[in-house]
């Protein structure tokens, strides 16, 4: 059964890692795909071409999620390609991990910009035509982080934390539109943001993970495929832990 039949997603940050497996998750069941990246240009290119092989309409849009002119002309372009937004996953996101001591102003900038500022740019456009549709579900990528919080990670917890707050936020606010409104929070999960942290060997982060093991990002975006199906009708300002059972 494919849970998306007809529905046009906009996936940011989809030319890799955890965006990536939600654009084809969404395509193998049946969602026109547009997504977002930032300088992945040859990945993006095939992504379009995988996408469009599920027999659904896909096209890469080289587009900074920080800016917010650009996240404007973004949904006006995707807009007129693909005629609605039903479906809008804010995914992109950076690390800069650092100790407080050592956190620059310009690392905290920048996640804050690419984090956070990116998830209020694209809702406070999608948002638009899904009130004139009267249906629409968004999903932001925050993380176990921003629940737990991490050392060295104050930058990057502070940004996923601001995620949820704002999520929470717009449930409440577009609730009577039938927009919904939640949030998946990973633990690890094997992408090149966490490839670092196996240099020193997985193990010792095994065993902080009940399941023993990193994540796929094929298990986010089964998560992803939920929150964006009528399966989760009255599912909305939630945040769903992806995480193993690391924190419960
Ligand atoms: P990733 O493998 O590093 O991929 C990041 C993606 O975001 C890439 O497609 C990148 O595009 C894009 N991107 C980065 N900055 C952007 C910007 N300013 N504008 C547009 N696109 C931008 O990351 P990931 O591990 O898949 O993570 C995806 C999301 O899940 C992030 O929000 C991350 O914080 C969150 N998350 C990840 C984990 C984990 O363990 N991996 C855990 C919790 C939460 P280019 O390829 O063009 O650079």
């Amino acid at each position: 059964m494919k849970l998306l039949e007809n529905k046009v997603a906009l996936v940011t940050g989809a030319s890799r890692g955890i965006g990536e497996a939600i654009a084809i998750r969404f395509a193998e069941h049946g969602a026109n795909v547009a997504f977002t990246y930032l300088s992945s240009d040859e990945r993006a290119k095939a992504l379009e071409e995988k996408l469009a092989a599920y027999g659904v309409k896909a096209k890469a849009y080289k587009s900074d999620a920080g800016n917010y002119a650009a996240a404007e002309q973004l949904t006006n372009d995707v807009l007129a390609d693909f005629g609605a937004v039903d479906i809008c996953v804010n995914n992109a996101g950076i690390s800069r991990d650092n100790l407080l001591l050592r956190l620059t102003e310009e690392q905290w900038d920048d996640v804050m910009q690419a984090n956070l500022k990116s998830v209020y740019n694209l809702t406070k456009q999608v948002i638009k035509p899904m009130m004139k549709a009267r249906a629409g579900s968004i999903i932001n990528l925050s993380s176990v982080v921003g629940v737990e919080g991490n050392a060295g990670q104050s930058s990057y917890a502070a940004s996923k934390a601001g995620i949820i707050g704002f999520t929470k936020s717009i449930a409440q606010e577009l609730g009577s539109r039938n927009i919904r409104c939640n949030c998946i929070a990973p633990g690890f999960i094997e992408t090149d943001m966490t490839h670092y942290l196996k240099d020193g060997g997985a193990e010792k982060w095994f065993q902080k993970i009940p399941l023993g093991r990193f994540g796929k990002p094929e298990e986010v975006a089964d998560v992803a495929l939920f929150l964006a199906s009528g399966m989760s009708s009255y599912v909305s300002g939630q945040v769903i832990h992806t995480c193993g059972a690391m924190t419960t």
